[in-house]
């Protein structure tokens, strides 16, 4: 890269080495004009996708979106704050992993429900009810009675009292 201070081309490595737990490397750099050193960090670029919506439009995805909507299913709802940091963080994660430059806003959608789904059941249909905007009636009905019958099928009712921490 070119020398910072005197914008000659030709710098060499001096020194490299890993930093941040091996997330980084630190190199230092020499100018082979003026003398003068610096450092520069290389990092892997984990970039987020764009969320396509349904009229189409792009965005990119925005982490602060993400947090409100949760944050706003699960009003008044007894889930602490740190099961909804690591909620985004898995959904963001799921948003990496996949390493597509655009997702459908659905993807992002149900990745959020299924959050959702395993902390709190009313937040859950909250979001859902919103997100998916059910058709009508009867199909928002069927997911009440889906869940109904999942909570009673299953040991999900202790799922208030032991939150689950292996879910992935
Ligand atoms: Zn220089």
């Amino acid at each position: 890269m070119h020398c910072p201070f005197c914008a000659h081309e030709e710098t060499k490595v001096t020194d490299s080495r890993l930093t941040g737990e091996g997330t980084q490397i630190r190199r230092r750099r020499e100018c082979l004009a003026c003398g003068e050193r610096f450092t520069t960090f290389e990092t892997a670029e984990l970039v987020l996708p764009y969320v396509v919506k349904r009229d189409k439009s792009r965005q990119p995805f925005d982490q602060g979106k993400l947090r409100a909507g949760i944050t706003r299913a699960l009003e008044k709802r007894p889930v602490s704050s740190e099961d909804v940091e690591a909620a985004i963080a898995h959904v963001v994660h799921k948003l990496r992993v996949a390493g597509e430059r655009e997702v459908p806003a659905r993807m992002v959608g149900e990745l959020v429900m299924e959050e959702l789904r395993a902390m709190d059941e009313v937040a859950y249909v909250r979001f859902a009810s919103v997100y998916r905007s059910f058709q009508d009636l009867d199909e928002f009905k069927e997911e009440i009675e889906r869940l109904r019958q999942d909570t009673t099928s299953g040991n999900r009712q202790q799922l208030p009292l032991l939150p689950e921490t292996k879910r992935r």
